[in-house]
């Protein structure tokens, strides 16, 4: 289908761009991007004046649970969930069940997402042989295979020996080494952020040094083998700090924070009736000051990009007591309200929040080579048209999503992408912007 997107507030920050503009979709591609585009013959004109108009959104950490546990999440569930959050590229971590440690799961994944096609989804591949921290993956057919990253997500790599090794293989192979950065002899098995919120509740707390002094080390490691290194969900001022001081001495390090760790404190684990078990995350939610380290990196520009950590797990695993509760929340249709909640608590402005959930993504990856997080001509026509002031609710029967675990169900929600296209078809609409070619 050919088509033409007339009139929209077109934010491009890999190109600099943020204007009302048109942009014409040919043949899955972006064939153009300009003022007063001509029509041409069997081009569909869709009015998008007073709607956002972005490259297709990019999240680099998602879990999508296929292969193994399907009763939470699939490949097709998770890309339908991606679409309807405006998301047209995601990167799932390989903690599956098998994981994705080797090129089978690998090129599973990338058939299968491609078979759906809602969405790229871009495989990461495992640290280490079943994620078990003991010996390295073979990082070389993975990547023939298509992973884009490194991660033993989930779990941390607590050897600092097989992390050296990690950082250097991976270096030759020049994939990021993405760290899940809990130390777990500090965490000591804690179910929450330590401090007077877990006191109160009488829960085991995990100090937020836990996961600073598992980046310190990392860092060590990262300024010794020179290697790419991105730590995943950011959670505490003290490892914003870390990050910062890196970035300085030039070292090639990013990272990530996820919308609820920018929302939500420790607090949120109260929730009444009792123990809210869907404010359990690992790491887990913070501190005030914490979240306020965060905001303030997000502003200044340490923090790379906006990742969800999209975590689905069904009710067997979260209707249970606190401690014996799983990890994790889903994020994938919530991230972008979430975030243009922060434009309009003038934390960031819309570019960088546009910015910060496209270009920077997709530049972390290097998915940028092929398109993802920009509006290139001839690039396959990923992108987004979005409502910055629908107001919604997330309600569970409305979710895509094979799971319902968000605490931010029933909050009043402003913006929703309207449309996603994938390689110019439609992945998305909302309220039939397009309707039936
Ligand atoms: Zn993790």
């Amino acid at each position: 289908m050919n088509l033409l997107l007339r009139g929209g507030r077109v934010i491009d920050p890999a190109h600099e761009l943020d204007a009302a503009l048109d942009v014409r979709v040919d043949a899955g591609r972006v064939a153009e991007v300009g003022r007063g585009l001509a029509p041409g013959r069997g081009v569909r004109e869709v009015d998008v004046r007073d709607k956002l108009v972005v490259p297709g959104l990019v999240d680099l950490h998602v879990h999508f649970r296929e292969p193994g546990q399907e009763y939470k999440e699939d490949i097709a569930t998770g890309s339908a969930a991606a679409a309807a959050g405006g998301f047209t590229t995601v990167c799932c971590m390989p903690n599956t069940v098998p994981p994705n440690d080797c090129r089978t799961v690998t090129d599973l994944i990338v058939r299968r997402s491609r078979e759906v096609g809602l969405c790229r989804v871009r495989p990461v591949g495992a640290i280490s042989v079943g994620l078990e921290g003991k010996a390295l993956a073979e990082y070389g057919e993975m990547k023939e295979a298509g992973v884009v990253a490194l991660s033993d997500d989930g779990r941390p790599v607590m050897n600092a020996g097989l992390m050296r090794r990690a950082l250097e293989y991976a270096r030759t192979f020049d994939l990021p080494v993405v760290q899940h950065a809990e130390d777990l002899a500090l965490a000591e098995g804690g179910v929450m952020n330590e401090g007077e919120v877990a006191t109160r509740l009488g829960l085991r707390g995990q100090p937020p040094q836990a996961e600073s002094v598992m980046v310190a080390r990392d860092l060590e490691l990262c300024e010794w083998t020179g290697a790419r290194y991105h730590v995943a969900h950011a959670s505490t001022a003290r490892t914003i700090e870390l990050v910062r001081q890196a970035r300085r001495r030039g070292l090639p390090v990013s990272c990530e924070v996820t919308p609820h760790h920018l929302h939500l404190t420790h607090d949120a684990v109260a929730g009444p009736p009792g123990y809210d078990t869907r404010a359990k995350v690992n790491p887990p939610l913070r501190a005030a000051a914490d979240v306020e380290a965060l905001r303030e990196g997000l502003a200044d520009g340490v923090i790379d990009c906006i990742a969800t950590d999209h975590a689905p797990h069904s009710t067997v695993e979260k209707e249970v007591e606190f401690d014996h509760a799983a990890f994790g929340m889903i994020g994938l249709e919530t991230a972008l309200p979430l975030v243009l909640e922060l434009v309009r608590a003038r934390v960031i402005d819309l570019v960088r929040a546009v910015a910060l959930l496209t270009s920077q993504p997709a530049r972390v990856f290097r998915l940028d080579a092929g398109g993802a997080g920009s509006l290139a001509a001839g690039a396959p026509a990923d992108l987004a048209v979005i409502d910055l002031d629908l107001a919604w609710t997330a309600e569970e029967s409305g979710l895509r999503s094979r799971s319902r675990n968000t605490p931010f169900l029933g909050r009043a929600l402003r913006g929703a992408a309207l449309l996603t296209l994938l390689g110019g078809r439609v992945a998305f609409d909302r309220a039939g912007l397009v309707g039936e070619p």
